[in-house]
């Protein structure tokens, strides 16, 4: 899978993709990001990408000029990809994307405003706008990574267990169940019995109740088209649950 990012910053994506999982499937051929300097496609002399907003007002605005020049430069081997506009305006980038953009299979070229934006005039050289949340970021390559990251995780051979990106929150409409690891017991907490006994049977069953139950009270509304026996799990839980509020409820008070 190919990433090709537009930038006036190349050094951050070029730091976060050499670590860890990323950088890892990038050495194994996996994935690959190419990133091209904006200042690289400026006819100004002095390598400016800005210019003040026509109609006045704060900041500056990112010219469309570079951006032209950069997108006429990758498109030239007429290799299918999909030109993504980042922007806080945008459509909510979710799991869901970042498995439908692999499914796809097309290359991703990802394009990072700075200042108040980029001239309005970009919107006829994108395919999709996309935003990674309700919130302003100081330019667009935290959420290129964010949306590089999501999408190498999912590519078979990324990680070192296969099995981690399927059992990952959203993949399955849940979130992840709690994990544990050594020691058995730290300042007198224990980590739950049922994960100590080997039996690997239970342990599934076990998860898939947490991941129920935490779906449920931290984020109810992914809860949907549930099998019966989803439905069964989730019905024991509620009224666990209740009984749990009735009980501290009505506990005696000890005067
Ligand atoms: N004036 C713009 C607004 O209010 O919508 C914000 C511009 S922001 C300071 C500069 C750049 O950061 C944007 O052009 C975009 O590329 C990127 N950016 C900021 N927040 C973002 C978000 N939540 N999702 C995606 N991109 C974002």
């Amino acid at each position: 899978m190919i990433f090709e990012v537009l930038t006036i910053f190349p050094e951050l994506i070029e730091c976060y993709t050499k670590y860890g999982v990323i950088g890892k499937a990038i050495e194994k051929g996996l994935a690959k990001v190419k990133i091209y300097n904006l200042r690289d496609y400026t006819s100004d002399k002095h390598k400016k990408v800005d210019d003040y907003p026509y109609g006045g007002g704060a900041g500056m605005v990112m010219q469309i000029e570079p951006f032209y020049n950069a997108l006429k430069e990758i498109k030239k081997d007429g290799k299918p990809r999909k030109v993504i506009l980042l922007s806080p305006k945008g459509i909510m980038f979710t799991q869901e994307t970042a498995k439908s953009f692999l499914t796809e299979g097309k290359g991703i070229v990802l394009i990072c405003g700075r200042y108040e934006g980029i001239d309005e005039r970009i919107k006829f050289f994108i395919e999709e706008e996309i935003s990674i949340g309700d919130y302003v970021l100081s330019g667009g390559e935290l959420p290129a990574l964010v949306i590089i990251d999501s999408i190498i995780r999912l590519i078979p051979g990324a990680l070192g267990d296969e099995i981690s990106a399927k059992e990952d929150s959203f993949m399955k409409g849940f979130l992840d169940y709690p994990h544990y690891t050594r020691p058995e017991e730290f300042e007198s907490m224990r980590v739950p019995e049922i994960l100590l006994s080997g039996n690997h049977k239970e342990i599934a069953v076990w998860r898939k109740r947490e991941a129920l139950k935490a779906t449920f009270q931290k984020r109810p509304e992914l809860l949907k088209n549930l099998s019966p026996e989803d439905m069964k799990i989730l019905k024991e839980l509620c009224s666990e649950i209740n009984k749990k509020i009735m009980e501290e409820a009505y506990e005696p008070v000890n005067h």
